[in-house]
């Protein structure tokens, strides 16, 4: 595992820092927060049905309506999957920790947790990926849709 190194880039008007982890760029707490502090906002294009969804942009994608997928542009893009997350994602598409959280601990969601009760869709084998968050709970291999987080 390699170092974490220092911030690289504030993220303007949210508690959070844009940095560099052991899973590559991934967001901060800036400071030690509260349960319920919004950190970051998902924003960006939306864009539907999924396979016209950009193929270099499909690992981001995220579902917000049946079929229907926004394309993260601000800094919501590099919050990191974790089982045990300290975030979650709200109603407006806002990043909100889920916990205490304190400063300089990496902010997390789970990325196969269903937040809304629409049908799901088959789950692509492109977001499939090797955890290695290190919790108890840890699921190792995400791929597949969870319910409720672990
Ligand atoms: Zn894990």
């Amino acid at each position: 595992m390699e170092p974490v190194a220092p911030p690289i880039r504030p993220v303007p008007h949210w508690p959070a820092l844009l940095t560099t982890t052991p899973g590559g760029l991934g967001l901060i707490a800036d400071g030690d927060l509260p349960p319920g502090q919004p950190v970051a906002r998902y924003e960006g294009p939306v864009v539907g049905p999924f396979d016209r969804v950009p193929e270099v942009e499909v690992r981001y994608a995220i579902l917000i309506a049946p079929d229907t997928w926004l394309v993260p542009l601000s800094s919501a893009r590099y919050v990191n999957h974790a089982c045990d997350p300290n975030c979650t994602v709200d109603d407006l598409l806002t990043v909100v920790t889920a916990r205490p959280v304190p400063a300089g601990a990496e902010l997390t969601i789970a990325y196969n947790h269903a937040t809304f009760d629409e049908p799901l869709p088959p789950w692509d084998p492109r977001w499939s990926f090797d955890c290695a968050c290190g919790s108890p709970g840890c699921q190792g291999r995400v791929d597949d849709w969870r319910r409720d987080p672990t």
